[in-house]
């Protein structure tokens, strides 16, 4: 039994997964797995409710940030305008690979812990004519959660062209996303969160909208392992089943995701986003019981992929998270300048809330036993 990762990822992963990251060696472009990689991008569809055959999933070697990299690459021309609503670390990370592209970018910045507002989206959304609008689905940094239904609605019925790119690195297959119906052009998220699999595969998924974008831009696309149009024949003719090579697969991790994302879909989606809630309402419970308080204040506004907790009498992260990992649970410090060792971020996601679930009861233990060591009365019986 090792140290549990209850970090907001990379989570832990099932057996299945592990299995099948130590798998032998297999070649990237014949044999088995030709069926694996095609079935790992059909999967990509289901888990974020997009149909066959609409817009294209993508599968690259990285983590979530190679996602950014293709979205700024290829879908925006150089001094395009961008909006990005603003909720934290990831949301300026975001932000600056648009600029490191020559993209012009525009914050609307939402007060800590506060999600953004449809009306105000909407009222910075006039200013300009924005070629995307980027939304940080869950800021991993504050546990704020965006309402992402309402804003890809309203956004996409007062500006009809702009394209709706969601940051899903910490909400998919945890927080409800539906690719088709809420008319979103990207959602990008990494394999060590939700997805439950290893770090090292990036994982976006393209609407016709945005593949239009790119096909129709005139300016050079300035960027090689990136470029769509090396990937896009390659994922196209990968998912239907002929196989293709532009850069060696990361042929492990493919047929981990596989078994991660086998998993989620045999279990249901919507199971999966209702395990998510239970377990984050669970930990919020615990939180407010040891009388601590989250960044996000509005019930509404907390992801339910991790917690943050601000940490009582003078306590920092550096003190509590090494006697956490001492009592065998790994807990994440703060990000936030100013804050962040006056936060810790507890992560539940993927097999922690769903099959495994003792997991996140251990750690929440072992916060509860970890804060009353270092002279936290707790509020509880
Ligand atoms: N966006 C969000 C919301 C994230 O949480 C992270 C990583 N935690 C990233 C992007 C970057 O992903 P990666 O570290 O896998 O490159």
């Amino acid at each position: 039994s090792h140290t549990l990762s209850m970090i907001p990822g990379p989570i832990e992963i099932h057996d299945s997964v592990a299995q099948a990251m130590a798998s032998p060696s297999v070649p990237h472009v014949a044999g088995p797995f030709v069926k694996v990689f095609s079935e790992t991008l059909k999967m990509v569809r289901q888990v974020l409710d997009n149909a066959p055959g609409k817009g294209q999933p993508l599968i690259l070697s990285g983590g979530g940030t190679v996602g950014w990299d293709v979205v700024a690459a290829n879908l925006i021309q150089p001094s395009e305008k961008v909006l990005v609503l603003n909720i934290g670390y990831f949301s300026d990370g975001f932000a600056d690979c648009l600029a490191a592209y020559g993209a012009s970018v525009d914050h609307v910045r939402f007060e800590l812990g506060v999600a953004p507002d449809v009306d105000r989206s909407l009222e910075a959304l006039k200013a300009s004519e924005y070629r995307a609008v980027i939304i940080t689905h869950v800021d991993t940094s504050t546990g704020v959660l965006s309402p992402l239904k309402d804003l890809a609605l309203a956004i996409r019925k007062a500006s009809p062209n702009t394209l709706i790119v969601v940051d899903g690195v910490c909400s998919v297959a945890v927080e409800e996303i539906r690719f088709d119906a809420w008319d979103l052009d990207v959602v990008l998220t990494a394999s060590q969160k939700g997805l439950g699999a290893p770090a090292g595969l990036s994982v976006i998924q393209l609407s016709d909208r945005a593949i239009a974008a790119f096909e129709n831009r005139t300016a050079p696309v300035h960027a090689y392992y990136v470029s769509l149009a090396k990937w896009l024949p390659v994922m196209r003719s990968n998912e239907d089943g002929k196989p293709m090579y532009f850069s060696t697969q990361a042929v492990q991790n493919i047929l981990a995701l596989h078994a991660s994302m086998k998993l989620i879909l045999d279990q249901g989606i919507d199971k999966t986003f209702a395990a998510h809630i239970a377990g984050s309402n669970k930990a919020k419970a615990a939180v407010a019981k040891l009388g601590l308080k989250q960044i996000p204040a509005k019930a509404e506004d907390q992801a339910h992929g991790l917690t943050t907790i601000y940490l009582p009498n003078g306590l920092t992260g550096p003190d509590i998270i090494p006697k956490l990992a001492g009592k065998g649970v790994f807990l994440a410090g703060g990000l936030i300048k100013g804050i962040a060792a006056n936060y810790i971020r507890l992560g539940h996601m993927g097999v922690s809330v769903s099959r495994y679930s003792y997991q996140l009861d251990t750690a929440l233990k072992a916060l509860e036993e970890t804060l009353g060591e270092s002279g936290q009365s707790s509020t509880s019986a």
